[in-house]
């Protein structure tokens, strides 16, 4: 039988990535966080960056504008050379995913004059489906499997020339599955469409090929594995040679020229700045900014690398231990397909997830019947995953998850 806490043991001792993890603040050791894909932890940098921006408010007052002011940018440029393989100049930190994916989402449309067509997946993420069910003439829905994901036949069968944009999430906020960036852009590309991924679970915890795959729009948080904090601002990539050409819906004066002309009339500039709507929340662009410095510091590719490892760790001793006991896996098996979570199937997973919280380890529940484990990887060790799923199997062995509310909380 493997001895898997010496394999944990010794997988650590190998991570190149491991000193990244007193760059966090962890003020409980005992406590097994696996929830990083939905709040990623507080960087050390970020409280000390974060004290000092309330100061620079206290002394320099309105004069803290003259540096503020560009802050978005600078955590656009950050992002896109450092996190997302794309160009300075093509990212802005911007409102909430949810409002980006608006806001371009009707640009994309506008931009494709007589094609009345959305296409998105039936598992995207609700907020997404939503936003486009509410501008859509017509929505076309693919149909995907809960736990593989959107695959690129699916959506090429859906693709005609009546369509004007494709919206898919990259990383998939259920089961992980990570789509084909590459493969389904250049789907769509050849009807004439754009394309609009959602990087939300990508960034910082994925490679996000946005040059190479020549991907046209994309939105994604930083309060998952970028840890900017709870309701940190979004951000949005349009690629360069569509900038000028897309006009969003929202006319704010943070996109318009010289904006403090106060001119009578909307003229917006011609860069990633015309996606900016009005005055951004500065505390949390400052998190931001950390959060996207700490992942580019670490490099994507160290952290792609070692989410999958964590995640196969998990998988090989859920395998073992786990399905006995009534588990499935949710997510894809193959490293290359998962991005940086698993998600595991059982039929008690809410009262489950409670009674891990109860244990000492945060994993989340999601709809219908599925826990979901994430891997911070710049703080996760092998041995954090070792000791989830040793509590998983002590609790679902001894059924004490049983005495645990059926009814789900407001938040999961
Ligand atoms: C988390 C997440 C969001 C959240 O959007 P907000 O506007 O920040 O609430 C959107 N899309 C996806 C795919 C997500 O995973």
């Amino acid at each position: 039988m493997t001895d898997f806490l010496a394999r944990a043991r010794e997988l650590d001792a190998a991570d190149a990535l491991a000193p990244f993890r007193e760059r966090f603040v962890i003020p409980d050791e005992e406590l097994v966080y696996l929830d990083g894909n939905s709040l990623g932890r507080l960087p050390v940098s970020t409280r000390e960056r974060l004290h000092r921006a309330i100061d620079e408010w206290g002394a320099d007052l309105i004069r803290g504008w003259d540096r503020w002011i560009t802050l978005s940018r600078e955590v656009g440029d950050v992002l896109a050379t450092g996190v997302l393989e794309a160009a300075p100049g093509e990212v802005v930190l911007s409102d909430s995913t949810s409002v980006n994916l608006y806001k371009l989402a009707v640009a994309a449309c506008a931009a494709r004059p007589g094609r009345r067509v959305i296409v998105t997946d039936d598992d995207n993420f609700p907020s997404d489906r939503y936003i486009l069910q509410g501008l859509a003439d017509e929505l076309r829905v693919v149909k995907t499997d809960i736990d593989l994901g959107v695959s690129t036949e699916a959506v090429r069968e859906v693709l005609d020339d009546d369509v004007a944009l494709v919206s898919l999430s990259h990383v998939a906020y259920r089961s992980g599955a990570l789509a084909d960036m590459a493969a389904v852009t250049a789907a769509v590309h050849e009807v004439g469409a754009l394309v609009l991924w959602d990087l939300s679970h990508s960034a910082g915890a994925v490679r996000v090929p946005l040059r190479s795959a020549r991907v046209d729009l994309a939105v994604g948080c930083t309060y998952k594995h970028l840890n900017a904090g709870p309701g940190a601002p979004a951000f949005l990539y349009v690629r360069s040679d569509l900038q000028r050409d897309l006009r969003q819906p929202i006319w704010g004066w943070f996109g318009q020229r010289d904006q403090f002309d106060m001119g009578a009339v909307y003229d917006p500039v011609d860069s990633i700045d015309r996606f900016q709507v009005g005055t951004p929340p500065v505390l949390g662009a400052y998190a931001a900014l950390e959060g996207a410095r700490l992942t580019a510091e670490a490099g994507i590719g160290a952290i792609a690398e070692k989410g999958t490892a964590l995640g196969a760790f998990a998988i090989e001793m859920s395998d073992a231990w786990l399905a006995p006991h009534g588990f499935a896996l949710a997510s894809p098996r193959a490293g290359i397909r998962r991005g940086g979570h698993v998600t595991l199937h059982h039929s008690r997973a809410w009262q489950l997830s409670q009674a891990l919280r109860a244990a000492g380890v945060v994993p989340d529940f999601r709809t219908p019947d599925r826990l979901r484990l994430g891997f911070g990887a710049l703080y996760t060790r092998f041995v954090d995953v070792y000791a989830g799923l040793t509590r998983l199997r002590e609790i679902a062995a001894s059924g004490s998850h049983l005495e645990f509310p059926e009814k789900h909380a407001r938040v999961t």
